[in-house]
């Protein structure tokens, strides 16, 4: 068979060219833009006034990955809690930048809460919820000013459940002097991404450098989502943060959060992500941040954890373990990486294959660095183990779990124990 000519194109997404902001607490800085990777945000649900448990809260957050945690700032109480938050979280060598998340007052709360001013790294403002008419400008302008007074950056971050009324209400008005209105879709994306870039415009004429300026644009709709935020990196070079708002609970907020994201992260748009789920009773607040850092892994624009390639099974494979299996390797890898990711560079790009039967079960586990081919139904009970693409040897018995499991572990230390051993040479 002849090689196709010209080859077939691979698809490898180009980062739309933004500014980089820089986030810090202290000495730890997070770069957002620019070339740096796509960051990960989350955000707390615990009442800010309660330090203790806002402080805990954000420690798992930044412990499951969330390079960026914002809080509800929205009460005199929850200001002054903010430096304990953050001292708090010092104490417990947790560095996080905690960005304050402002509505309605935050021009009041960040002028009679200069410590609160202080320890946060970034604010959010939304322009929908900074006040009307002469207010509005008068408001936005304190904000502003304590950015500067206080050397931090600024997200301003419209919302369509929350948008300036007046603003979509002149954009109707105008549509409706046309001869041919555009429909009620068309202007509310004009007005998000108006709203967005006035009054980035404004915090430009108050003396914002332009490159401590992110924007958002946040709507519930996925193909809205896609809408507005093509249009606004076409319009702008300020660092983007990218979420679907009001996701949703469990499956259905996680397909839809990562449908949106992944068109938009493809075509470059996006410096900073949050996943918004609605947590489940009980469910820890960190799975908005799992299901980020999966998003950016499966585009292959990050790392974090080994990956773990698992069929689906079939009526091959009609016992439960492989799925446990599965199951096992994959809770395992994740249990070591806060010692593995410092001891073992590069070991988050590992790919490990679980595999049903023989069908796919030895070519899969030939392209992963580690794989198991599991025996499926009718075949002999034997388990070989791929690695490196060679088959190494063969599993048999009740113990292999267990052993499978300590194959990958002496992988992994001979493999990226050695680029350690390496880089200490070199240090
Ligand atoms: S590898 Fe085997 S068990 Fe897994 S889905 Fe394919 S045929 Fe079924």
């Amino acid at each position: 068979m002849e090689l196709l000519d010209p080859p077939i194109p691979e698809a490898v997404p180009t980062r739309h060219k933004t500014r980089q902001a820089r986030v810090a607490w202290g000495s730890h800085v997070v770069t957002v833009g620019g070339d740096a990777p796509v960051r990960v945000q989350s955000m707390t649900n615990t009442d800010t006034a309660d330090a203790i448990a806002t402080a805990i809260q954000v420690k798992e957050l930044a412990a499951a990955g969330s390079e960026l945690v914002r809080i509800t700032v929205d009460t005199p109480e929850a200001a002054a809690a903010v430096p304990a938050i953050r001292e708090q979280l010092d104490r417990m060598g947790v560095s996080v930048p905690l960005i304050g998340d402002f509505h309605y007052n935050g021009h009041r709360l960040l002028t009679d809460f200069p410590q609160c001013a202080q320890a946060l790294s970034k604010y959010r403002i939304n322009p929908g919820n900074v006040g009307k008419g002469e207010k509005r400008d008068r408001q936005f302008g304190q904000m502003i000013d304590m950015a500067l007074r206080y050397d931090k950056p600024v997200r301003i971050g419209v919302n369509w459940g929350s948008l300036d009324q007046d603003l979509l209400a002149s954009l109707m008005d105008a549509n409706a002097r046309r001869t041919q209105p555009y429909d009620a879709r068309q202007i509310m994306a004009q007005a998000l991404v108006l709203s967005a870039l006035d009054s980035a415009q404004r915090a430009q004429e108050l003396g914002m450098d332009p490159a401590q300026i992110l924007l958002s644009c946040k709507v519930s709709n996925v193909q809205d989502l896609v809408t507005v935020y093509r249009a606004l990196a076409a319009r702008c070079d300020y660092a983007l943060h990218l979420g679907l708002t009001e996701a949703g609970m469990g499956t259905k907020g996680a397909v839809a959060s990562t449908a949106a994201l992944a068109v938009l992260l493809q075509e470059g748009i996006g410096d900073t992500i949050r996943v918004s789920l609605t947590p489940e009773p009980n469910a820890p607040r960190s799975q908005e941040v799992v299901v980020a850092l999966e998003i950016l892994q499966a585009l292959g624009l990050r790392a974090f954890t080994p990956s773990v390639t698992a069929c689906p099974g079939c009526g091959r494979t009609t016992s439960t373990f492989f799925q446990e299996l599965t199951q096992s390797i994959d809770t395992f890898l994740r249990a070591q990486m806060p010692v593995w990711r410092s001891r073992y560079p590069g070991v988050e790009q590992m790919r490990v294959a679980v595999m049903g039967c023989i069908v796919n079960g030895p070519g899969e586990s030939k392209h992963a660095d580690i794989g198991i081919s599991l025996p499926g139904t009718g075949e002999a009970p034997a388990a070989p183990v791929f690695i490196d693409g060679e088959k190494r040897m063969t599993l048999r018995g009740d113990a292999i779990a267990a052993e499978f499991q300590s194959i990958v572990e002496t992988y992994v230390q001979q493999r990226y124990g050695a680029t350690q051993r390496h880089l200490d040479q070199v240090a």
